[in-house]
């Protein structure tokens, strides 16, 4: 496993991170448990403020929320200067109750609700980033009915294929996402915003799919949008003053992935944009970028305790651990890889190779195959690394398992940010209709 971020292995063997011993986190919070390195989250996110704005004041960086959200997430993000993107009521709210500036907030979603709208229009987000012509209906009508005004940008769909799963592809032309810029619909979606009197157009959007390494990709699409802007601005005469190129920029998983800097992505993407600026006699436009797992998933790690073993001789040794696709669903979903050290054997020899099952009810539930392992007993901590994406937003109660607690390292120091859900958490929304109901308590054989 790369150690990343703050990791380091200290004179007991054991992987720490944030200058918190694992094995002792593992103690104290109980397995499995996402454990977030602060200070790298920190750099990441200062990475790209300094490589954005820092270098191209028209610029701003929002963290996609999505990846991972906690209230304490959204004040990492304020504090860093960054503005959040959000998808639903769910996440706006999280954001509300953080008190995040909602000028910095932008809305995305192929189907926002009346409601959600509703929610954002009364909290005055910054920017809806409008799917589809049946919610720049929908939004222009509610905003007149709150006398409201939305500030929008458009999402098209660029026709561009980046190379990453199918599943997390979203700028091809086929695709549930915005309006399809080569058949005219993007067109005539742009010029029919421009005639509802509650929506002021401010831009476009894309975003073309996500764990990319190919900076081509990002150069491609900014070159098509910059040159749609300069169409739009053609045959409509309104300039277009802002350009969000969305996320999606990759990051390490194991062996193999090679992301580039975030410098060079910046300076690429902004590259692009002055000169094709220059060739179309064009202003150059304010530029967004909304990274998400860039900037939190190599910072999470997941600490599991392992379990039982399976060992079938001559074909395969499982070692399953407490958690599984109810904490990390990627690998099931799209066969994603990670890598995993005992943390409280970093220092040891790895002369195994076992398979990592997760706990679920699925033969599917598999974390990692063909892990090089020291020798591995029931009450040993695994640590999974590079977890902080999708991982716990992506979390469900499959099998009725609690989600997992969440853990801010940093110096030494463990805050709790999300605390470990119970049996209680669980059961809580079930309502009993009356013909079930029992006069008993519920008693557990002992
Ligand atoms: C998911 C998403 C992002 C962030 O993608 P990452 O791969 O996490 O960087 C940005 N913009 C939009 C519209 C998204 O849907």
């Amino acid at each position: 496993m790369k150690l990343q971020g703050t990791m380091t292995v200290n004179e007991k063997g054991h992987l720490v991170i944030g200058g918190c011993d694992t094995v002792e986190l593992a103690r104290e919070f109980g397995t499995p448990l996402y454990v977030m390195d602060e200070e790298f989250i920190r750099q990441n996110c200062k990475a790209y403020y300094e490589s954005f704005t820092g270098a191209y004041p028209n610029s701003e960086v929002i963290y996609a929320s999505k990846a991972f959200l906690a209230i304490a997430m959204c004040n990492i993000i304020e504090e860093e200067g960054l503005g959040l993107d959000v998808v639903s009521g769910g996440e706006l709210y999280t954001a509300l109750k953080a008190k995040f500036p909602t000028g910095r907030i932008y809305f995305h979603g192929n189907n926002k609700s009346p409601e959600e709208i509703r929610m954002a229009l009364e909290a005055n987000i910054g920017r809806f980033v409008v799917d589809n012509t049946y919610e720049m209906d929908l939004l222009n009508s509610i905003a007149g009915e709150m006398n409201k005004k939305a500030n929008i940008l458009i999402r098209i769909t660029p026709g561009i294929e980046a190379h990453t799963h199918e599943y997390i592809q979203t700028g091809q032309i086929d695709s549930k996402f915005g309006l399809v810029l080569s058949n005219g619909q993007a067109m005539e979606g742009i010029k029919k915003a421009l005639g509802l009197e509650n929506l002021i157009l401010k831009g476009l959007h894309c975003h073309i799919g996500s764990q990319i390494f190919e900076l081509q990709s990002y150069q491609h699409a900014a070159e098509v949008m910059m040159e749609y802007i300069q169409k739009v601005t053609a045959e409509t005469g309104v300039e277009i003053t802002e350009l969000n190129l969305g996320g999606g920029f990759g990051i390490y998983y194991s062996a193999g992935d090679r992301p580039a800097s975030i410098k060079t992505y910046a300076t690429i993407v902004m590259e692009t944009v002055q000169r094709k600026a220059r060739e179309f006699n064009i202003n150059v436009p304010k530029v967004i970028v909304e990274p998400g797992r860039s900037i939190v998933g190599a910072a999470g790690t997941t600490l599991y305790t392992i379990g039982s073993v399976k060992d079938i001789p001559g074909v395969r040794k499982y070692v399953a651990v407490d958690g599984g696709m109810a904490d990390n669903p990627r690998p099931a979903l799209y066969q994603a890889r990670y890598e995993a050290l005992v943390a409280n054997k970093a220092d040891q020899p790895k002369n195994d190779e076992v398979s990592i099952a997760g706990k679920c009810c699925e033969s599917g539930d598999m974390l990692i195959w063909d892990l090089a392992v020291p020798e591995v007993e029931p009450g040993d901590i695994l640590a999974v690394s590079c977890t902080g994406a999708y991982n716990y937003s992506m979390a469900s109660n499959y099998n009725r398992l609690t989600k997992p607690a969440v853990v801010l390292v940093n110096r030494g120091n463990a805050e709790l940010i999300v605390r470990r859900e119970t049996y209680e958490d669980l059961v809580q929304n079930d309502i009993v209709p009356e013909r079930f109901k029992k006069n008993k308590k519920l008693t557990i054989a002992k």
